[in-house]
């Protein structure tokens, strides 16, 4: 985490008012949350819709922050704290952040994308691991205040961080990446999410294209080259920068040459490289997050042994695409932690090529925050099931019927059940489910389909 006297800070955060009093005191890492201080933090108040944390502050420093900001426009501030006085509270901790990324030596990986950002991340992590010492964002830490964090909580010795940065309307990227300034920039993918903000997948890929603003003058873009949307912006920039691409067509700089699902792994063979690599989770999709992370790992000059060793190692984030067992044997596979059409239509490929289980069950909520075309991308989603693939369709929600009706254009109405009520549900899924089925449950965050795998394990 970032170390600095107050009055360094002052100067980064840019600081109105007069510390020289408290010039000399030490600030160990920031901190937005009074409930969660460690010793000697910068406490950043920020205002937010509902709390303004500039109530916090006092109650930050008895927690043991050795300081705090304070926005020049809230009246009242406590007497006898060291304070710095700022224009904007938010706009000082993405300063400060901005700052202290600026005097730290470090090669920045910077991931965007509509799917796979968190995978990635964390699989380009674990190459990097190897090699390197590196920071990663945090969970999901990937907006205009989780970046500034993520920076912020990086050690003076990184040698390499992998950063996160998500979206939801134009120009976010390109702040986050003015910020983060990425040696490598990596977009996974383009895929119908967020269309509610955007409009048009043309206006998502202008958005995730933004990320070249802040890419260094010798820095590499790496891409999805399978996605015409990217390719034509490539080709119609002018990218000065050296150009990568990731994809399943032979014409991307890497390419699986074969993919092979096991129970709870996925091996893939590339062309020209010997022998096979191996990644401890399941998907397509993630030997595709695997490809751009190995571009990025050897663009940062990591040998080809360490990133055989990094995919084996690597771990995936809670809820993402994670192997569970159920009471009665089943394998359940928690995809509950998001959903869009794209990443719907990787998990049910995902589940139509798995091979060696008695039956196969889908579980699908609702996608959220489709917009207006939200009934459409159910119905596609549903139609596109293979019913000599999948054995039973199991839909959870309003939205969830419309993936339904879209099935029942090709499985028969035994094998279709549609509800409202999740304990309706998973009573009806107890009779069906058995050991070694096959069960992907998989919705938005908001329809909370855990609960589903958890009865499961009860
Ligand atoms: P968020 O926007 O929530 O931060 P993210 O981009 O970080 O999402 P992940 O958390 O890595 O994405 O993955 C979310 C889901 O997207 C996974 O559970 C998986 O089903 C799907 N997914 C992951 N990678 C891909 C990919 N390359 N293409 C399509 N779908 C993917
Ligand atoms: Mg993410």
């Amino acid at each position: 985490m970032i170390v600095r006297t107050l009055k360094q800070i002052h100067k980064m955060a840019g600081g109105l008012n007069d510390i020289s009093e408290h010039g000399g005191i030490e600030v160990h890492g920031v901190s937005i949350d009074s409930r969660n201080i460690s010793k000697k933090n910068l406490f950043v108040p920020l205002n937010g819709e509902q709390v303004n944390g500039h109530q916090y502050v006092e109650m930050a420093i008895s927690q043991g922050a050795s300081a705090s900001l304070w926005q020049e426009d809230v009246p009242n501030p406590p007497k006898g704290v060291p304070l710095i006085v700022v224009t904007d509270t938010l706009k000082a901790l993405q300063h400060l952040a901005e700052g202290y990324r600026n005097e730290l030596t470090i090669k920045v990986v910077g991931i965007t994308g509509s799917n796979g950002k968190t995978t990635t991340k964390d699989m380009t992590a674990a190459l990097l691991e190897t090699t390197y010492r590196v920071h990663k964002t945090s969970g999901n830490y990937n907006n205009h205040i989780g970046l500034p964090l993520t920076i912020l909580s990086m050690t003076e010795d990184t040698e390499a961080a992998v950063l996160e940065m998500g979206m939801s309307s134009r120009g976010e990227i390109e702040f986050l990446s003015k910020l983060a300034r990425p040696d490598v920039a990596i977009i996974t993918n383009i895929g119908e999410a967020h269309l509610l903000d955007l409009g048009s997948r043309e206006e998502i890929a202008n958005a995730k294209f933004e990320i070249m603003v802040g890419l260094s003058e010798n820095g590499t873009l790496i891409y999805h080259g399978d996605e015409p949307l990217l390719q034509s912006r490539v080709r119609d920039k002018q990218v000065s920068n050296r150009i990568l691409s990731f994809g399943r067509s032979d014409t991307n700089d890497l390419y699986p040459l074969t993919i092979k699902q096991e129970k709870d792994s996925t091996i893939f063979t590339l062309p020209e490289t010997m022998g096979e690599y191996i990644i401890p989770v399941l998907g397509n999709h993630n030997v595709l997050n695997a490809l751009a992370a190995m571009l990025a790992a050897k663009e940062l000059h990591v040998d080809e042994e360490s990133i055989r060793k990094g995919l084996r190692s690597f771990q995936l984030t809670h809820m993402r695409m994670e192997m569970v067992e159920g009471l009665r044997g089943e394998k359940i596979i928690n995809d509950a932690y998001n959903a869009s059409p794209t990443s719907m239509k990787a998990a049910i490929e995902l589940i139509e090529d798995l091979t060696g289980f008695p039956d196969k069950y889908l579980v699908l909520g609702d996608m959220l925050e489709l917009g207006p075309q939200e009934q459409g991308f159910h119905e596609k989603i549903g139609e596109l099931i293979d019913p000599e693939k999948i054995n039973k369709v199991f839909t959870f929600g309003e939205l969830g019927k419309a993936i339904a009706e879209g099935a029942g254009k090709r499985f028969s109405s035994e094998n279709i059940f549609a509800f409202q009520d999740k304990n309706d549900l998973i009573a009806e899924l107890r009779k069906h489910a058995k050991a070694n089925d096959v069960i992907l449950v998989k919705a938005s965050r908001g329809m909370k389909l855990e609960e589903v795998v958890h009865a499961l394990q009860k």
